[in-house]
């Protein structure tokens, strides 16, 4: 298993050859020695490397995706996959020290940190860099706020536009009937949102969208295992009503826990528009 044992190294012009600017610039920066892992051992092609440090310019992807951070890091280069001999770039990332060694952790408190949510943070350091947003110290916080303020009305108008938060809010499954349709807002919403660049950039609502899109996974996946077609409107499904003779107790059960699993739709919304309200506000 790969365990880094970083060693002082001053980055120097001539360790690299080329990119001149990029190293001086940082030591001038910096004013000081940078962990990396020892050169001597090294078995990323100089290339690799210097293509990671340029991208990157020493900006840690994952202080960047946590909390916006785009300072200059002490760090080193992770091979995502673990593996040292894996050296093409896909595999690589600049992370700061401490980022680099919970990485590389095997604690279970750190097992969050994927080789994929590494990759999409990376994604976006990148794209902030190549956009010129290291040249502050961080991340604009009108920036951050005015994507995520885009994001979230999307969010919303899909919930108002239809009758979704209606829906999920005061349908009562054991005397009601309701078509997959009434869902298709909310359905379209997550397929087309499916992906790194509509995620919140705000971490906290980051992690309340998920909360969100797991619940009502969660719910969906009840109604269609305690739903059955209507005989009258197959169209239209119910928690089957014989049920209510044959085995009442199921039958409420049923009906109890759909609601429950549609109120925690409505809890993990209702969560996120209240703390992007406060984080939105002027
Ligand atoms: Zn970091």
């Amino acid at each position: 298993m790969y365990s880094p044992s970083p060693t002082t190294t001053k980055f120097s012009p001539k360790s690299f050859g080329v990119h001149k600017s990029v190293i001086t610039s940082f030591n001038t920066l910096i004013g000081t020695d940078v962990l990396m892992a020892k050169p001597a051992r090294k078995t990323i092609p100089s290339a690799t490397e210097l293509y990671v440090l340029d991208q990157s310019r020493y900006r840690c992807a994952l202080c960047f995706r946590l909390n916006g951070n785009l300072n200059e890091k002490r760090g080193q280069i992770v091979h995502l996959d673990h593996d040292r001999a894996n050296c093409v770039e896909d595999n690589l990332a600049f992370l700061c020290l401490d980022h680099h060694s919970q990485y590389d952790s095997r604690t279970s408190q750190h097992r969050n940190y994927t080789p994929q949510i590494i990759k999409k943070a990376r994604a976006k350091l990148y794209q902030a860099i190549a956009d010129g947003h290291h040249t502050s110290n961080s991340y604009p916080r009108s920036t951050v706020r005015e994507t995520d303020r885009v994001m979230f009305s999307e969010l919303v108008d899909m919930m108002n536009r239809s009758r979704t938060a209606d829906f999920l809010r005061r349908t009562c499954f054991g005397s009601q009937s309701f078509h997959w349709r009434e869902l298709d807002e909310i359905d379209n919403y997550l397929q087309c949102t499916n992906g790194a660049e509509h995620e919140f950039i705000d971490l906290d609502l980051e992690t309340l969208r998920q909360r969100f899109i797991a619940e009502y996974d969660t719910f969906r996946s009840l109604l269609a295992e305690n739903t059955r077609p209507t005989k009258h409107n197959p169209p239209y499904r119910t928690v089957p009503m014989e049920w209510e003779e044959t085995d009442p107790k199921r039958y409420t059960t049923t009906v109890m826990m759909l609601r429950d699993a549609a109120d925690k739709v409505c809890t993990a919304y209702d969560e996120l528009v209240r703390t992007a309200r406060e984080r939105m506000a002027p």
